[in-house]
C-alpha cells in the first residue's frame, strides 16, 4: 500500500488539533481521526495558564477563545482558613524577556467579543490566563484544525497501530462509527489519545500512570466569586478546592477527595464529604451558590493521575499531550505543557529542517531534542503540581507546617509570590527556581513553627527533621525524574 498522509493524528481533543494545524500549515497533508467530534462534556481543561495562551498565539490559534463566552483570570486568592491572600499573575516584560512569544507563522490576533475586552488585555501590565467551557473550547480548535485545506477529518476510533519491517508504525487501523473498518498509512503516527491512551504502552509496558487522588467537579449557577477573575483554592483540614468561573453564569467547582480509590456514589460518599468537610469553610458570598449545587448531587469524577515523559524511540510513532505525559491537575497545567509541546515539536519538524517525515533517524534526533528542550517547563509544571498537591491536602503534622508555612510565605509577598505564581503560569520555566522556592517555603515553615514552639524547643527540633524529610521526599524524587528520565 502507499503512504496516503504524511502525518496521521489519533484524537482531536486540546493537543490533537493544535499540532494537526501547525503542521499542516507548514505544507504537511494531515489525516486526524477522533472517535466523536460532538461537543464534549467533561470536567477536564478549562483553566488555562498565561504560557498555555503564549503557545494558542504561537500556533496562530488564539481565536480559540474567541465567541464562547470565555472569563479572564488574572492571578489566584487562596483561602487559609479564615486568611485569604491574593497573588497576581507575572508582569508582562518579566514574561517578554524569560518567554516571549515566537510565532510559528502568520501572527493571528485577539478579537473583543461579549466577554473578553482585548483593549483590556492590552493594557494590562501583567500576563493574563483564560477560564472557558472545555467543550466550547474544543470545538473552536477542531473546526480552525478542520478548516485547513491540508488536513483531513474522519469519525472513527482507532484500534491498531499498523507496524511494518523493524516495528516501524506505518499507519493505524480502526473501526468507523458504522462498524466498518479502516486502515491509513502515514510516514508519522502522532497520538493525541489523552488520558485513558491506548498507545502509550509503545514506550513500555511499564509506562503507566499512577493515580494520586480524584477530583470532584460540579458547575455553580450565578455565583458570587469573593475575587472575581481569579482562580480559587481554598484550604483547610479538607483536600483544597478549586473554584473558577468559566462562563458568564457558572463557575467551575473542583473539589479534591484524598484517596486512590473513586468515592461511593451508592454510599453518598460525595455528598456527606462536601457537606461536613467543605460547605462550612465556603466564603460566604459564594456559599448560597454552593448549597445549591450540593444538593443537587450532579457530581462527576475523575482520577488524577500522574506520568513523566519517557524518552520517545519508536520509529514512526510520537505521542504527545496527556497520553505522553500527566500531572496533577490542581496547577492547571495539563493544556499548557500540551500545547507547549506541540509548538516545539511543529518547530522542530519544520520542513526546512526534515523535508521527509520517513526519514526515521532524523526525526529521532529531533526526538531526541524534543524531549531535552520540553524538560524545563514540563519539569516545573508537573513536580510544582504534585508538591503543591501534597502540601495543600496535608493530613499529618509535617505536611500541616508545610501547608502553613506555604500559605505565610505567600503573605510575605514580593518575591516570595512573583517566584511561585511566575513557575505556576509557566512564564518562568526555571526547575532550579522552583527548587530554591520549594526549599525556601520548608525552612520558613520550620522557622515559624520554632517561633510557636517557644519554650517546647526540644520538640520544634524534632518536628524540623521531619518536615525537611517530609519535603524532600515529596519533592525530590519527582524532579528528579521528571529532569533526568
Ligand atoms: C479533573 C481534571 C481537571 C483538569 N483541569 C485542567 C485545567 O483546568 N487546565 C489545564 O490546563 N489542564 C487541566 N487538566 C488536564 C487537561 O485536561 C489535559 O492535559 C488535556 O486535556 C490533554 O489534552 P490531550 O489532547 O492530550 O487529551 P484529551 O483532551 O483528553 O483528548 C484526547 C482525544 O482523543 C480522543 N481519542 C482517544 N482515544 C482515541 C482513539 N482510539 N481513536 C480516536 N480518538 C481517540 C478522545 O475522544 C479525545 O477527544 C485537567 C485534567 C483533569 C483530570
Amino acid at each position: 500500500m502507499t503512504t496516503e498522509y504524511d502525518v496521521i493524528v489519533i484524537g482531536a481533543g486540546v493537543v490533537g488539533p493544535c499540532i494537526a494545524t501547525a503542521l499542516a500549515r507548514q505544507g504537511r497533508s494531515v489525516l486526524i481521526i477522533e472517535r466523536d467530534w460532538s461537543r464534549p462534556d467533561r470536567i477536564v481543561g478549562e483553566l488555562m495558564q498565561p504560557a498555555g495562551v503564549k503557545a494558542l498565539k504561537e500556533l496562530g490559534m488564539i481565536n480559540a477563545i474567541n465567541d464562547i463566552n470565555a472569563i479572564d483570570c488574572t492571578g489566584y486568592y487562596i483561602q487559609y482558613y479564615n486568611d485569604h491572600v491574593t497573588i497576581e499573575y507575572p508582569f508582562k516584560d518579566v514574561a517578554q524577556v524569560t518567554n516571549p512569544v515566537r510565532p510559528l507563522g502568520k501572527e493571528y490576533k485577539l478579537r473583543s467579543d461579549s466577554s473578553i475586552d482585548v483593549t483590556k488585555w492590552d493594557n494590562d501590565e501583567r500576563v493574563r490566563g483564560i477560564a472557558f467551557h472545555h467543550g466550547d473550547f474544543l470545538q473552536n480548535l477542531r473546526s480552525i484544525c478542520k478548516n485547513e485545506p491540508n488536513v483531513t477529518a474522519i469519525e472513527g476510533t482507532v484500534i491498531k497501530l499498523v507496524r511494518e519491517c523493524n516495528d516501524t508504525v506505518v499507519g493505524v487501523s480502526g473501526k468507523l462509527q458504522k462498524d466498518e473498518n479502516f486502515q491509513h498509512r502515514a510516514k508519522l503516527v502522532i497520538s493525541c489519545d489523552g488520558i485513558y491512551s491506548k498507545f502509550r504502552s509503545a514506550l513500555g509496558e511499564d509506562n503507566v500512570p499512577s493515580i494520586g487522588s480524584y477530583f470532584v467537579g460540579f458547575y455553580l449557577e450565578d455565583a458570587k466569586l469573593p475575587a472575581p477573575n481569579k482562580g480559587h483554592v481554598l484550604l483547610g483540614d479538607h483536600a483544597p478546592v478549586l473554584i473558577y468561573q468559566v462562563s458568564p453564569g457558572e463557575t467551575r467547582v473542583l473539589c479534591a477527595f484524598r484517596s486512590t480509590k473513586p468515592p461511593s456514589a451508592a454510599r453518598n460518599e460525595i455528598y456527606n464529604y462536601l457537606q461536613k468537610e467543605v460547605l462550612p469553610v465556603i466564603p460566604k458570598e459564594l456559599y448560597p451558590a454552593f448549597k445549591i449545587a450540593v444538593e443537587k448531587k450532579k457530581f462527576r469524577v475523575m482520577p488524577n493521575q500522574y506520568l513523566s515523559a519517557k524518552k520517545q524511540n519508536q520509529r514512526g510513532l510520537i505521542l504527545l499531550g496527556d497520553s505522553l505525559n500527566m500531572r496533577h491537575p490542581l496547577t492547571g497545567g495539563g493544556m499548557t505543557v500540551g500545547l507547549n509541546d506541540a509548538v516545539l515539536l511543529a518547530r522542530l519538524l519544520d520542513p526546512k529542517s526534515v523535508e521527509d517525515l520517513d526519514d526515521y533517524d532524523l526525526v529521532q534526533e529531533k526526538l531526541t531534542i524534543f524531549h531535552r528542550k520540553r524538560k524545563n517547563l514540563d519539569a516545573v509544571i508537573n513536580t510544582l503540581s504534585i508538591a503543591l498537591y501534597s502540601l495543600f491536602a496535608a493530613d499529618k503534622k509535617p505536611l500541616k507546617i508545610l501547608q502553613r508555612g506555604c500559605f505565610k510565605y505567600f503573605e510575605r509577598g514580593g518575591d516570595c509570590v512573583d517566584g511561585p505564581i511566575g513557575l505556576l503560569s509557566g512564564v518562568l520555566p526555571f526547575p532550579m527556581l522552583l527548587f530554591n522556592h520549594f526549599f525556601s517555603v520548608a525552612f520558613y515553615s520550620i522557622y515559624l513553627n520554632f517561633i510557636d514552639r517557644g519554650v517546647l524547643f526540644p520538640l520544634a527540633i524534632w518536628e524540623a527533621i521531619e518536615v525537611l524529610f517530609t519535603a524532600i521526599v515529596i519533592f525530590t524524587p519527582y524532579l528528579w525524574t521528571e529532569l533526568v528520565q
